[in-house]
């Protein structure tokens, strides 16, 4: 292998493999002129103004959310605001808060909250089954009660820099949040955008046409950045390609669908045919997105 497609073929197995690995580490990547991210599992959001800092998701359980924290002290030192935020209530997104300082403002959307009231511990539970490293990394969290949340949209003021925090409707869960930050025009997307990454629904969550929904509104932002929460950083053609991937696969299973064809046997058609179609996706659950489609 020549050597620069070597060290490319390194880079990417190494962003690869810190976007599966559940500790975070205190390393920061620049997205744009007021965000940086770790990158992990999930990748974390920070978004330095002059007066206040935003934290978007926790990591999973409190030692990470104490270790965004140092993070933020270091690139924001002083006596700052400090507001902390999460994509959707999943807890490698939301179940680090006991981490984070005294007085952090914690604030979310009131769709994303009742689901929080609702499934939030027994996820909590659910993932700490999953392994002894998750089950210890989760032994002390806490779902605590947000001081603020907002219906459609909340604008937070950091100086220098504006973050909107916005809900446009259900995609991966219903209570997804996108964050959108001025003047940079960046996008923290959740799961709703992603880099290369099939769709999925959790449970009840959204409906593949909301989540187009969801998608026009976020179009309409033309963002210039875009950093997902489980896949590498982009730029706005994030949006358009999973737009169309999701229409695509839309329409292929419902022609399938008026066609007669189960739900099993369009999966297993379809992942097939997108596996050829869109070789760069790497991790392929087409199916579990066609049985949301069958199902709307
Ligand atoms: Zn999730
Ligand atoms: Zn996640």
């Amino acid at each position: 292998m020549q050597p620069r497609l070597l060290l490319l073929a390194l880079c990417v197995a190494t962003i690869l493999s810190a976007q599966t690995q559940p500790v975070l580490g205190e390393e920061t990547v620049k997205v744009s002129d007021h965000v940086v991210a770790i990158m992990g599992w999930p990748n974390i959001g920070i978004v330095i103004g002059s007066r206040a800092t935003l934290v978007v998701d926790t990591g999973l359980g409190p030692r990470n959310g104490a270790t965004i924290s140092r993070v933020v002290a270091k690139l924001a030192p002083g006596d700052r605001k400090l507001f902390l935020t999460t994509t959707h209530f999943h807890p490698e997104h939301a179940g680090g808060d006991a981490g984070f300082p005294a007085g952090t403002i914690l604030i979310r959307d009131a769709v994303q909250q009742r689901e929080m009231e609702e499934h939030g511990k027994e996820m909590l539970d659910l993932f700490a089954g999953r392994s002894p490293q998750f089950k210890e990394l989760l032994a002390n969290a806490t779902l605590r009660a947000p001081d603020v949340t907002f219906d459609h949209e909340a604008q937070l003021d950091l100086g220098g820099v504006t973050a909107r925090l916005l809900w446009f409707g259900g995609a991966h869960t219903k209570g997804d949040q996108l964050i959108f930050v001025e003047p940079d025009r960046t996008l923290i997307s959740g799961d709703v955008v992603q880099n290369k990454v099939v769709p999925g629904i959790f449970r009840d969550g959204g409906t593949p046409s909301s989540w187009l929904a969801v998608l026009d509104k976020v179009a309409a932002l033309q963002p210039l950045r875009v950093l997902p929460d489980h896949s590498d950083p982009g730029d706005g053609s994030l949006v358009d390609s999973e737009k169309n991937f999701i229409a695509d696969l839309r329409k292929s299973a419902l022609d399938l669908k008026r066609s007669g064809v189960s739900a099993d046997d369009a999966g297993k058609r379809l992942e097939a045919d997108f596996k050829s179609k869109y070789p760069a996706w790497p991790s392929m659950n087409v199916a579990g997105f066609v049985r949301s489609i069958y199902a709307e």
